[in-house]
């Protein structure tokens, strides 16, 4: 099956190949089409396996189709990962994949090495996309640099990666009080290299009839 096949855009097609990817792994060639769809998914898929452009693809589809439609009041979409490396990876990976795709969409990361005043510029230019660590979001959202209401009314995919260390890293409250300011329309995709009770926990916490992946 090519990516074609699987429902992609022809901008991101390019890009991939581009980058001289040209063919799914086995996580992109199911994941996808059930993401852009809509649906809520929860795939266990390591390091490796190509799981962050089965999940950056859809998203990215999703927030082309929005972007022309609507003025955004805070970011549409959230990517929560345990790490302030695989923040910086899955940054650049988003950020190369718009830049080849020559879409206006705007990313920013947020780590907790971040002055409030560095956390408050990339805040300022009402991003579309957020990469950041639980924490981090939690906290611009206590401090007033994000508005819960504009969460509301703004979000509409939320990516949890490796959600299992998410968890072993303590960004269990973190998470928690985030929910909260999930919209009951947003779309929740859960990657997750084990699966474990904590995890478990999580998925019953944030999605709704996930579909589970394991591959
Ligand atoms: P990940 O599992 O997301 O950490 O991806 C691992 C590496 O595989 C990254 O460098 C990706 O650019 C690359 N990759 C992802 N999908 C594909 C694909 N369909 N074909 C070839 N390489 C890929």
């Amino acid at each position: 099956q090519s990516f074609e096949e699987l429902g992609l855009d022809a901008r991101l097609i390019r890009a991939l190949s581009k980058k001289s990817i040209e063919k799914p792994t086995p996580i992109q060639r199911v994941a996808i089409p059930l993401i852009l769809e809509g649906k809520d998914v929860v795939a266990r898929a390591k390091t490796g396996s190509g799981k962050t452009l089965a999940y950056l693809l859809p998203l990215l589809q999703k927030l082309f189709a929005e972007s022309s439609s609507k003025k955004n009041l805070a970011a549409a979409a959230f990517i929560l990962v345990p790490t302030r490396e695989l923040c910086q990876q899955v940054y650049s990976e988003v950020t190369s994949l718009i830049e080849l795709c020559r879409v206006q969409l705007k990313v920013v990361q947020l780590t907790s090495t971040m002055s409030v005043s560095d956390l408050k510029t990339s805040l300022a230019g009402l991003p579309d996309i957020i990469v950041s660590t639980p924490a981090c979001v939690q906290t611009c959202l206590t401090k007033g640099m994000l508005q819960a209401k504009a969460l509301q009314e703004s979000l509409s995919v939320l990516v949890l990666d490796e959600a299992d260390l998410l968890l072993s890293y303590g960004y269990e409250d973190d998470l928690k009080a985030l929910t909260a300011h999930i919209p009951r329309r947003c779309q929740c995709l859960l990657m997750s290299a084990t699966s474990s009770a904590d995890v478990d926990k999580l998925k019953k916490l944030i999605l709704h009839n996930p579909y589970i992946l394991t591959l």
